[in-house]
């Protein structure tokens, strides 16, 4: 039994989603005609309250598709220091729309509507122009951490006052909205665009969906195609997403239950230094400085057992739909016996 807890994108389609994908109505969705495709967009659209969404293969294509649609060259964006568009996108937002970001220091991942307006830009021409603020809910290298919702509208309001758009990072928001019982149209009443991944909780195969205002989205399938992001016979992807939005939801809680047991189980063992809060589903611990973090995980290794490192003897395990409850006691009495 390998117990893989590296991500929650290295769950593999259920039988069940295999069917259903294996039974989807498919066309050419260059054409637009990919029955599939289109509901997966209206059900997303709809639940967030939007008038249009648009299919992605990828989380860091919705998002760099989305920076693109928000700003020019030159212009400069506001996000954390942490923030997965800024650390784990390639440099896409500097490579793909010729912008720079201004890093807050936030904590876990999050920061205050005091910090925005410390970080945009005055009014002068020498300076870049403050076009975007880009937060993440949950936010990844926060471990998993979830935004206070009141933070969420109070910065709203500044980006109102300041006329910049506001984007959400929402590859895990479907943990945050199961955790904090919040809704999809909470959400889409106070962000212009928000991109959800389908692949990571959710387990599906393959997929992002990017949701926002006509207003808004209009070049979005433009730039999609620009990024080489177009697909045909999408929609045996797209129905593992429906699919998905089904099933798998409501199930999230089970995750983050599993993620709370181990950090208890961790915060008891003598070589560990410190583990961070655990809201939802990623547990961020570190060792003492004496212990040597290649070895502990080639420990936990040689158990079937695979983690992996954050850097600075920082560590991290996600929970995920395929990590069975067998699974969960194993590895909580290595841990005890560790
Ligand atoms: C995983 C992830 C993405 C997108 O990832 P892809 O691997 O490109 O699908 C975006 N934002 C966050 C916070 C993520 O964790």
């Amino acid at each position: 039994m390998t117990i893989d807890l590296r991500s929650d994108t290295v769950t593999k389609p259920s039988k069940a989603m295999l069917e259903t994908m294996m039974q989807a109505k498919v066309g050419d969705d260059v054409f637009r005609e990919d029955e599939t495709v289109n509901q997966l967009e209206t059900r997303i659209a709809k639940m967030f309250g939007k008038s249009s969404a648009l299919f992605f293969p990828s989380g860091t294509m919705a998002n760099q598709t989305a920076l693109k649609l928000h700003t020019s060259p030159g212009d400069q964006i506001i996000c954390d220091k942490y923030a997965h568009i800024y650390n784990y996108e390639s440099g896409g937002a500097s490579f793909n729309s010729g912008v720079s970001c201004k890093l807050i220091d936030g904590n876990r991942g999050m920061f205050t509507a005091e910090q925005v307006i410390d970080a945009i830009n005055p009014d002068a021409y020498y300076y870049s122009s403050t076009r975007l603020v880009e937060i993440e809910n949950t936010a990844n290298r926060g471990g998993g951490s979830c935004w206070d919702f009141n933070e969420i509208l109070k910065i709203r309001k500044v980006c109102d006052e300041n006329n910049l758009g506001y984007h959400l990072d929402g590859a895990r928001l479907w943990n945050a909205l199961v955790e904090k019982k919040q809704t999809t149209e909470q959400y889409g009443e106070v962000f212009d665009t928000i991109s959800v991944c389908l692949s990571k909780g959710l387990g599906c195969p393959v997929g992002s969906v990017l949701v926002g205002d006509e207003a808004i989205m209009k070049n979005a399938l433009r730039i999609r195609k620009v990024f080489g992001g177009n697909m045909r016979q999408a929609g045996f992807l797209a129905a593992a997403g429906l699919y998905a939005l089904d099933h798998n939801i409501h199930r999230l809680v089970d995750d983050h239950k599993k993620a709370k047991e181990i950090g208890e189980v961790l915060a008891k063992l003598a070589f560990i230094k410190i583990v961070e809060p655990i809201e939802t589903n990623i547990v961020i611990f570190e060792l003492n400085n004496d212990v040597n973090e290649k070895e502990f995980i080639q420990q936990l290794t040689n158990k079937n057992i695979h983690i992996i490192s954050m850097g600075t003897n920082k560590l991290r395990i996600v929970t995920h739909l395929d990590y069975t409850i067998t699974m969960h006691d194993k590895l909580i009495k290595v841990l005890q016996t560790l």
